[in-house]
């Protein structure tokens, strides 16, 4: 691509960016693109052609399911060699699960895939949509020496661009709402766009290819002191691909025989254990405490600093590309294929 005039495409999801009040329930509810258009006049005045295709039924992203995350990345792969960027428009909600998804199912990518949105609807006075959907747009047109400069999928929101698998949505209230505790941001936008290009990653020339299959067979076991038993042996016997153990601190658990045996018993059974931290910063270090020990000897794997949105979608990928193969897979989750953890 890369004629004079950067091409983007933006994919309508939906979210809050394009929802209305509903005049009966007065719950905000996402219309069509083309109801949300008029509210946006600058879009004809940025020096870019921009091209939209929107979900047959836009959603709040609470509601997205996989085949969501496959429609988006079947739009990506039509328009790939076509377009220079794309923007998605995607509720705030899952917009972190959807970025690390994407990211995932995407090998070798080399095209800005800049996911943004907002916490006020575009119809309101004050909301944050247009900036962060403007912004996002520049950021997905924006080149150097005739080649992108954000070659990744990545989250605008709020005057900073993430690395999409390193976020995590923390505030539902302030307009500041994503963080990335454990990568440093791409870009802040203020008078200009400042890119921090020691961390974003330079697009590697091979072929750029797309992978649909995802295993959902995967369960999320979170500690809290008083965990029972019964509930430890109800998840770990149930037959799982793989269970994320949500620890403490560096990856910490309660020494408790039982659950050891549990964890053991499922790790027999070829179930993928992995170990993500509750902790928003910071990384698992199997071994640091006493407390780890005995899971790293169960088999437990760690997942060092990984989201737990990264965990789980990287554990779906590799789920659905390497069918069966549960040592490769292990092996694969610890290395960072995405730039989704700090080795
Ligand atoms: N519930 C909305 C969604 O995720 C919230 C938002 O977009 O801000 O679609």
């Amino acid at each position: 691509m890369l004629q004079d005039k950067p091409h983007i495409l933006i994919l309508y999801t939906g979210g809050t960016i394009g929802s209305f009040e509903d005049p009966e329930s007065r719950s905000l509810m996402p219309v069509e693109f083309s109801q949300l258009h008029k509210f946006i006049p600058e879009l004809q005045l940025i020096d870019a052609t921009i091209e939209v295709v929107a979900m047959a039924q836009p959603k709040d992203s609470s509601d997205m399911q996989l085949d969501d995350w496959r429609w988006i990345v079947n739009q990506i792969e039509k328009y790939y060699k076509k377009v220079d960027g794309f923007v998605v428009l995607h509720g705030t909600d899952t917009m972190t699960y959807t970025a690390s998804a994407v990211s995932f199912m995407i090998e070798h990518n080399q095209k800005p895939i800049v996911f943004t949105g907002s916490q006020l609807p575009i119809g309101k006075i004050r909301t944050d949509g247009k900036e962060n959907l403007i912004t996002a747009i520049e950021i997905a047109a924006a080149r150097w020496d005739n080649k992108p400069i954000v070659p990744e999928v990545a989250i605008y929101f709020e005057h900073t661009l993430y690395r999409g698998n390193r976020t995590n949505k923390f505030s539902a209230e302030h307009f500041n709402a994503y963080q990335s505790p454990n990568y440093p941001a791409l870009a802040q936008a203020g008078v200009t766009i400042d890119y921090n290009f020691s961390a974003i990653h330079s697009a590697d020339r091979k072929d750029t290819t797309f992978f649909y299959e995802l295993q959902n067979d995967i369960a999320v076991f979170p500690m809290f002191p008083g965990f029972s038993k019964k509930l430890a042996q109800h998840i770990f016997s149930m037959p799982l691909f793989a269970i994320v153990l949500h620890t403490y601190g560096f990856g910490n658990a309660p020494i408790l025989p039982w659950f050891f045996d549990i964890l053991s018993e499922a790790n027999s059974r070829d179930v993928i254990i992995l170990n993500i931290t509750q902790c928003q910063q910071g990384s698992v270090q199997m071994g640091k405490y006493i407390t780890s020990v005995e899971l790293q000897k169960v088999g437990v794997i760690s997942g060092a600093d990984m989201t737990l949105e990264a965990a789980i979608t990287k554990l779906m990928h590799l789920g659905g590309r390497y069918h069966g193969q549960t040592s490769r897979i292990k092996e694969l989750l610890q290395q960072s294929l995405r730039g989704e953890l700090t080795r």
